[in-house]
C-alpha cells in the first residue's frame, strides 16, 4: 500500500511542527550511562544564534571570591608556571599558580615577581660585571641565543648601571679574555625606573638602540624594555583589562602542600601578596585536604583555597563542606600523566567535570576543569559542562613564558615539559603531590617529554578565547553562566561520538596539509 506522505494540519490548516525535543541527549541523560567520556568522545549540538561573537562574555569565577575576565588558568607545573607565566596569564585576564617544586623562600620570591612584573619590560634580565671576559657573552649567544648585554657593578639587577655590550663591541675582539668594561659602550640612554611603557617606549624608538634599561635617580638598574620584546608585544592582539587584586598589583595563585611545613610555606606566600592558594594533590578527597582546609581557614580567612583533585560528586561534595572555595577536576587525563595506567583511579574528563560540576554549582563552588585541554573545542566543551574556567599545562608549555630555554630537535623547536609526578620532577621534590615522598620506593604517575614551541601567551589565549567565543556563538549561549543555565536546563544537547564520528570530525582523507592554530 501506498504510504501517505501528507503532513498533519492544524485547525488553521497550515503543517503542524513535528516534535523534536528528543534530539539529542541531555547532559543529565547521558551521563547516566555508565561510561566515563573524555572530551574528545562528546559532540555538542549547534543552538540557535541571536547574538555576534564579540557579545560572547567569558567573564567567571575563579574561587567563590575571586573574579576573571577570561576562564584560563596555568597549572602549577615547573614546566609550566613562574614568575612570567603568572605575570602574562594575569594580562590576559587570567591567573597563574607558581609550582612549589623549590624551597618556600623561592616560590614567595617568584609571586612577589610575578605580582611587580610589568608587561613587555624585563624585570631580571642577565647582568655581567665589568670584570667577566667576553668570553661569558660568547657563552650567552651559544645558550641563550642574545649577545647584548647590560654591564653592572655587581652583575645583578638592583647595582649600579656602568655599560652596555652589543655585538657590534665584541665582534672582531680576537682575545675573548679581554674584559667587559674595556670594550663596553659607557654612553647609555636609559629611562627613569617606573617609566611607562608609552614613555619609555617613545625613548627606545627615538634612541635607536636594542636596550633600554630603566633606572633610579641613584643609576641603579630596575628594569630592562628590549627592542624586540617591545615589537612582538605591538604585534599581539589587545589583551584587554588585566586580572588585579585589591593591592592594584597582578592576581597570583601558588601551589601548597598538606604538611606540617607548608604551613610555614603558607605564610610566606601570604607575605610575598599570593592571592590565592591552591592544595596540590592528584587525589583530594583526604583527611590531609580536610585538615589544611580548616588551617586555611583559621589563619587566613580572607584567603581562598582551592581544593582537589576530585573526579566525583562525592569528593567534591566532601572537600566543599570541608570549606574549599573552588575545586580542581580531574584525575589521569592529563597529557603527561600515567596515573590511570598505574593506579587505575580516575575518569574521564568530560564525566569528571559534569558530576563535580552538578555538585559545585548546585553550591556555589566553582569547579577548574584541569587536564586535557589540548585545542579551543575542549575548552567549550569543558565550560559547557559546567567549570567555570581550565587549567593548562601542555596547552602553555612551550610557550615564551614557561620556564625553560627551548632547544632544537629533528630541526622542531622545543620546550621541556614534565609531569610532576615524574621522577625527573619527583627528584626535585614534588613527590608530595602523590603521597610518596615517605615511601622509599618512588613509583611515577607522569613522564617527562617536550612540547613544541608556541610563541607568546599574550598571543596563544587572546587568539584561543576568540575560538572560545565563536563555540559559544555556535551553542547559542551567550555566556558561561548562560551555558550553565542551559545544562541544568537539558536545552544544551549532546551525543557520544563513535570512532568514525571522531575521524570525520577531524582533517581526514586528505595527503598532505598544514594546521596552523591561527
Ligand atoms: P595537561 O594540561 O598537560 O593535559 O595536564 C596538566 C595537569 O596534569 C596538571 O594541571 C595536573 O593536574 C596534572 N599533572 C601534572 N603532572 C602530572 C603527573 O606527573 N601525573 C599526573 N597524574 N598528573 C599530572
Amino acid at each position: 500500500m501506498a504510504k501517505n506522505h501528507r503532513a498533519a494540519t492544524d485547525v488553521n490548516g497550515r503543517p503542524e511542527l513535528p516534535i523534536v525535543e528528543d534530539d539529542g541527549f541531555s547532559a543529565e541523560m547521558l551521563f547516566r550511562q555508565g561510561y566515563s567520556y573524555t572530551y574528545d568522545d562528546l559532540i555538542f549540538h549547534p543552538g540557535f544564534i541571536n547574538f555576534a561573537t564579540d557579545a560572547v562574555d567569558l567573564s567567571t569565577h575563579l574561587t567563590r571570591n575571586i573574579q576573571l575576565r577570561t576562564p584560563c588558568v596555568s597549572s602549577p607545573m615547573d614546566t609550566v608556571t613562574e614568575a612570567a607565566m603568572a605575570a602574562a596569564m594575569a594580562t590576559v585576564g587570567g591567573i597563574g599558580f607558581i609550582h612549589y617544586n623549590n624551597q618556600p623562600q623561592v616560590q614567595a620570591a617568584l609571586v612577589k615577581k610575578a605580582k611587580s612584573q610589568r608587561v613587555a619590560f624585563m624585570p631580571d634580565p642577565v647582568c655581567l660585571r665589568p670584570s667577566d671576559p667576553i668570553s661569558h657573552i660568547d657563552l650567552l649567544k651559544e645558550t641563550r641565543g642574545f649577545s647584548s648585554v647590560l654591564v653592572t657593578e655587581d652583575g645583578k639587577v638592583g647595582s649600579k648601571l656602568l655599560g652596555v655590550v652589543t655585538s657590534r663591541d665584541t665582534d672582531f675582539v680576537v682575545d675573548r679574555s679581554t674584559e667587559l668594561c674595556e670594550v663596553m659602550s659607557r654612553d647609555i640612554i636609559s629611562a627613569p625606573a617606573g617609566a611607562s611603557l608609552e614613555e619609555a617606549s617613545r625613548v627606545l624608538i627615538e634612541s635607536k638602540k636594542s636596550l633600554l634599561p630603566l633606572v633610579t635617580d641613584t643609576g641603579e638598574l630596575t628594569e630592562l624594555l628590549c627592542r624586540t620584546d617591545l615589537k612582538s608585544h605591538r604585534q599581539n592582539p589587545d589583551s584587554g583589562f588585566p586580572s588585579l587584586g585589591a593591592d592594584g598589583k597582578f592576581l597570583v595563585g601558588a601551589a601548597v602542600g598538606t604538611r606540617e611545613s607548608d604551613q610555614i610555606r603558607l605564610q610566606l606566600l601570604v607575605d610575598a601578596g599570593v592571592n590565592v592558594v591552591i592544595l596540590d594533590s592528584s587525589q583530594g578527597d583526604s583527611i590531609y585536604q580536610r585538615k589544611m582546609i580548616e588551617y586555611v581557614k583559621k589563619v587566613h580567612p580572607e584567603l581562598d583555597v582551592i581544593a582537589g583533585n576530585v573526579v566525583t560528586a562525592y569528593q567534591a561534595r566532601n572537600l566543599i563542606e570541608a570549606g574549599a572555595d573552588a575545586l580542581r577536576v580531574g584525575m589521569g587525563s592529563g597529557s603527561i600523566c600515567t596515573t590511570q595506567e598505574v593506579c587505575a583511579v580516575g575518569r574521564g574528563q568530560g564525566t569528571a567535570v559534569y558530576k563535580t560540576a552538578a555538585v559545585g554549582n548546585a553550591m556555589g563552588v566553582p569547579i577548574i576543569a584541569d587536564g586535557g585541554i589540548a585545542n579551543s573545542g575542549h575548552v567549550v566543551k569543558a565550560l559547557s559542562l559546567g567549570a567555570s574556567t581550565v587549567m593548562m599545562g601542555s596547552f602553555l608549555a612551550g610557550t615564551d613564558e614557561a620556564p625553560g630555554e627551548f632547544f632544537i630537535q629533528d630541526g622542531l623547536r622545543l620546550k621541556k615539559y614534565r609531569g610532576m609526578g615524574s621522577l625527573e620532577a619527583m627528584a626535585k621534590g614534588s613527590d608530595a603531590r602523590y603521597l610518596g615522598d615517605k615511601s622509599r620506593l618512588k613509583i611515577a604517575q607522569g613522564v617527562s617529554g617536550s612540547v613544541a614551541a608556541k610563541g607568546s601567551v599574550l598571543r596563544l589565549i587572546p587568539y584561543t578565547l576568540h575560538a572560545v567565543k565563536q563555540g559559544f556563538q555556535d551553542l547559542g549561549t551567550p555566556s558561561i553562566s548562560a551555558a550553565h543555565d542551559a545544562l541544568v536546563a537539558g536545552s544544551i544537547r549532546l551525543e557520544v561520538r563513535t570512532g568514525a564520528a571522531q575521524k570525520e570530525g577531524g582533517v581526514h582523507d586528505l595527503v598532505s596539509y598544514e594546521k596552523r592554530r591561527f
